[in-house]
């Protein structure tokens, strides 16, 4: 749905010159943009940043707010006005202009949010789950948490916006199809399809780590930043990057899995069949693996007691708790892991050159004992030119990363097409092959 910039995920489109409907299309998602970017904004002040007339701005203004996607807020200060008499209207997006439900399928939870335009949260929840349930099992779950947030939604506005779906695994773009997700040990699941005739508004199933990825973008510690890079790490090790303001996704939508590149030939066998997969250096089981193996070397921990003696229920909370009361091993082990991920980042930070790199996922808990190693690791490896341009900084979405991205992908195709939602279709789409 990125097509606004008259370009498809491809490329392989162009739009079809001389059709009205698309033209104002491309003009509502224009000035959707801009009231995102700078609101409270005049009529007079879009027409300046758009270079569209007025004429043209007061319509599509006039369609806005009768679809209920903007609203006036007031006139401007005389101080901020452009003189005496001529104090004009100001005007924002709607945060009532409907709402947005995400949803989550973790390796061991499910998530759910629902959002209004803003977005602020209306409802949230979470459940754990245990992928041993059975898949059937947890997508009636899933339907629960669908059916609950859209009730929780349309009690607080008629407007389904959309829907969306993130996972732990590929996702075919085209069909919605989740191909593979290792750690739920899921194959080829029609999530779109089975979702389809249940909502009435955008739907997006995508990789949890390209929508987190999009979410810190639009609402989080990415705002602002064109070329970021995205990195996740929990049970696995998820990536994501945005490229001039878009998720990037490849060609059929497989891109940034960087939890899957080779760093270790000789190294553990990997949920994805490979062995040595940078997940397998950079995740909480390693980070756990690597614990018990100190521990097995005689060394003494509070970790010991602080799980009773069983070091196979060690959680990363109590690995930080440990690491904050200096605890040697849970810092060594923190340790090794910052340094793997300060390898890797080193290595895409000079592959891709983004402007900022952010770090989620459960193990962003640890961040202060890891960040250090990982800006040492960077500035070891980095090519000098990249590595003075580069920051690393935590996630602001937390464990709420993947549903805000959720959001955010809802968000975005709402601004690209607004007149597609909340009423009839202005106009059709239309698009030629090149
Ligand atoms: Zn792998």
């Amino acid at each position: 749905m990125d097509y606004v910039a008259g370009q498809s995920r491809s490329g392989q489109y162009r739009f079809r010159t001389g059709d009205q409907a698309l033209v104002r299309q491309i003009n509502l998602a224009v000035v959707m943009h801009h009231l995102r970017e700078s609101a409270p904004i005049s009529r007079a002040g879009l027409a300046e940043v758009t270079g569209l007339n007025k004429t043209t701005v007061s319509s599509l203004v006039r369609e806005l707010i009768e679809r209920q996607f903007v609203r006036e807020v007031g006139y401007e200060s005389p101080e901020t006005g452009r003189g005496a008499g001529r104090l004009a209207m100001l005007l924002t997006l709607n945060p009532e202009a409907g709402y947005i439900v995400s949803l989550e399928i973790g390796v061991d939870f499910l998530k759910a949010i629902c959002t209004n335009f803003a977005p602020q949260a209306i409802w949230q929840y979470k459940e754990e789950i245990d992928p041993d349930m059975g898949q059937q099992v947890i997508f009636d779950r899933l339907l629960a948490l669908l059916y609950q947030g859209l009730s929780v939604g349309s009690e607080y506005c008629q407007t389904l916006l959309g829907v969306a779906v993130g996972v732990p695994g590929l996702v075919d773009q085209t069909t919605g199809t989740l191909l593979f997700a290792p750690n739920l040990r899921w194959e080829n699941v029609p999530l779109r399809a089975r979702l389809e005739g249940l909502v009435d508004g955008h739907l997006v199933v995508d990789n949890e780590a390209n929508m987190a990825a999009l979410g810190e973008h639009y609402f989080g510690a990415a705002r602002g930043y064109k070329e970021v890079l995205y990195l996740s790490a929990g049970v696995g090790l998820g990536g994501g990057l945005v490229h001039e303001g878009q998720v990037f996704s490849g060609i059929t939508g497989f891109g940034s899995e960087f939890g899957h590149m080779t760093m270790d030939p000789e190294g553990e066998i990997c949920n994805c069949g490979n062995r040595g997969c940078w997940e397998t250096q950079v995740s909480q089981r390693a980070l756990f693996r690597n614990i018990r193996r100190f521990a097995g070397q005689g060394n003494e921990t509070l970790l010991t007691a602080m799980t009773r003696g069983n070091l196979g229920a060690l959680t990363v909370p109590m690995v930080v708790e440990a690491a904050e009361k200096g605890d040697r091993l849970a810092l060594q082990s923190l340790e090794v892991l910052g340094h793997h991920l300060g390898i890797g980042i080193a290595s895409l930070v000079n592959a891709l050159n983004p402007e900022l790199v952010v770090f989620g996922g459960i193990l962003s808990l640890a961040s202060e004992f890891l960040l250090p190693v990982i800006e040492s690791e960077v500035h070891r490896r980095a090519l000098r030119w990249n590595r003075e341009a580069i920051k690393v900084v935590v996630a602001s979405h937390g464990q709420e990363a993947c549903v805000m991205g959720g959001v955010a992908r809802i968000f975005q195709a709402v601004l690209v097409e607004p007149n597609l939602v909340g009423g009839q279709p202005a106009g059709v789409l239309t698009m030629v092959n090149a």
